[in-house]
Parts: structure tokens; C-alpha cells; sequence
């Protein structure tokens, strides 16, 4: 077993860095993690997670749905309807951002595939990438998608996209930067680099602190907030030309926290905090539990 040892900011280069918070994997092992911060930019980022080839074990877990297909239990059902509902959301977004109802789309850690069959089936051409063998072999069966593992970081021409897609995948990304420039080179001029991330600025994650379910650690090696996002796409000489909250991870987010520290009223409390979340969204869309960032070039 190897350890990721990060003892640089990815961010900003800077070696000042101390002590954030210690949070518990509740999701898989039990273990925990220590979060740590950058002195100068405020980067934040998981200390002593595993390297690429030994982080699969914490992965490993029948209720890890937004990788399966599983409907047991209230939280889980909601999740699945929601998931239909956003997938027309998503799609709607990337034609509204590129201008575009029809190109070719590169959709990283594609999961089990929904989100590309939602583009392919409104006449986009679509490639994915995604780590599990099992979910791409799902993506194959399912809906007959053929997607890239690991190994080459991404074998496709230059300029070959009109938008690239990452939901909720970059902050599980151990080589942040080498990514982040393969994305440069992969987008058309004018093509829409589409980022959705936790944010740790939100009403819910400052509430539920260590218990907080988008910490997910070790799974979440970089923890992101506005802020630094908007730093780190300037050193790759992206430019952010929209934002936008995802309402429903205020509640997904708030309900699983409670659950996590056992609360009583789970769900109602999940609920009620998540409203809370959702209504300063409202106010403050940098605010969201989760946003998407849009860049181009
Ligand atoms: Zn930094």
C-alpha cells in the first residue's frame, strides 16, 4: 500500500500548510482522515489517502449509489427520481452553455453511463471514461456504451470536444493538474469545460462540520470552494463564464449527514437543514451545497 502524500498545494505551489479537520469514512471503513489546508489560498485537501492503484477498496460498498442501480430504502428511492429528473437538467445546461443541441461530448468518470445515454439519445456524439470495470461493463450491457479505463490519460485527438463533463468526479481525481490540462487540450475553441463539485463554503457544511457527507474522505481527495476553483482554472488559462447551485444536494447532502451521526429524525432534519441550505442558495448561488462551474478557453 502506498499513501498519496500531498505536501505541496496543488493550487498555488504553496508548502505552508496545517491542520483543518479530522473526519470519520463513514461510507465504507471507519477510518479517519485528517483534512488539510493551505496557509496562503485556503485550499483544501485529504491527507494520507491511498495512491490511484490501492484507493479501490473504499469504494467498496453496495449502498455506493451513484454508482449502482440498487432502489432499497426512502433515501435511495428520492435519489433515483431526482437522478432521472437532473439528468434532463444536465443535458439542458450543456446545450444552454455551448449554444448547441448536437456535438461531441467527453463525459469523465461517466459512472454507469445514464448521463451519456440522456446526450446520446438527443443526438450527441459521446465518449466516456469511467475507473470501475463493473460500472463500465453496466454502461456496455445497459445501454451499449463503449468506455475508455484507466491507462492512457485520455486517447483522443486535440480539440476533439464541444463540452467535457465532470459530475462529481474531480474531486475523486488523484492527478488534479495533468487533468485539468488534458481538458485544456481536449476542448474546441469555444468548447464548455463543465465542473460540478461539493462546496465547503455551503450553509450545510459549515452546520454539519466533521459529519458533513461531501467531506466523503478518503473517497474526496480535494475538497473545493469557489474561491480556489477560480484560482486553479486561471493557472490552466480557463476562464469561469458561468455558475449554478444544484438545489437538490442541499437535501441529499444534509439528509445522509444526519444519518451519519445517527440522528433521530434523520430525515425530517435532513430536510429541514437542507431547505435552509437550498433558501441561502437561493440568496448566494456560490453558496449551493454543490455547484457547477462552466469554463471556457
Ligand atoms: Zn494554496
Amino acid at each position: 500500500m502506498a499513501v498519496f502524500n500531498i505536501n505541496q498545494c496543488p493550487v498555488c505551489g504553496s508548502k505552508k500548510l496545517k491542520s483543518f479537520i479530522t473526519c470519520t469514512d463513514f461510507f465504507v471503513s471507519g477510518e479517519q482522515f485528517e483534512i488539510m489546508e493551505c496557509n496562503i489560498c485556503g485550499f483544501k485537501f485529504t491527507a494520507n489517502a491511498e495512491d490511484e492503484e490501492n484507493i479501490g477498496k473504499y469504494y467498496q460498498s453496495e449502498e455506493y449509489i451513484s454508482h449502482s442501480n440498487t432502489s432499497k430504502g426512502l433515501v435511495n428511492v428520492v435519489y433515483h427520481n431526482v437522478r432521472n429528473y437532473m439528468l434532463g437538467c444536465k443535458r439542458r445546461l450543456v446545450e444552454k452553455v455551448t449554444g448547441a443541441k448536437t456535438g461531441h461530448i467527453l463525459d469523465v468518470g461517466a459512472g454507469t453511463g445514464f448521463f451519456l445515454n440522456e446526450m446520446k439519445t438527443h443526438g450527441w456524439q459521446g465518449s466516456g471514461t469511467e475507473k470501475s470495470a463493473d460500472a463500465r461493463a453496466f454502461a456496455q450491457k445497459e445501454f451499449g456504451l463503449e468506455m475508455d479505463g484507466p491507462g492512457q490519460l485520455y486517447p483522443f485527438e486535440k480539440e476533439s470536444f464541444d463540452a467535457i463533463t465532470l459530475w462529481h468526479v474531480l474531486e475523486h481525481i488523484h492527478q488534479l493538474n495533468e487533468n485539468l490540462e488534458a481538458f485544456v487540450r481536449l476542448l474546441k475553441p469555444g468548447g464548455k469545460l463543465i465542473i460540478a463539485l461539493p462546496n465547503h463554503t455551503s450553509y450545510d457544511a459549515r452546520h454539519y462540520k466533521q459529519y458533513w457527507a461531501a467531506w466523503d474522505v478518503p473517497r474526496h481527495l480535494w475538497h473545493f470552494a469557489p474561491k480556489q476553483v477560480k484560482l486553479l482554472a486561471k493557472r490552466h488559462g480557463l476562464r469561469l463564464t458561468s455558475l449554478h447551485p444544484m438545489p437538490f444536494d442541499s437535501f441529499y447532502v444534509s439528509i445522509l449527514s444526519e444519518k451519519y451521526k445517527k440522528s433521530k429524525l434523520a430525515l425530517f432534519k435532513g430536510l429541514m437543514h437542507g431547505k435552509i441550505s437550498w433558501l441561502n442558495s437561493l440568496v448566494n448561488k456560490s453558496k449551493c451545497s454543490s455547484v457547477i462551474y462552466v469554463f471556457g478557453k
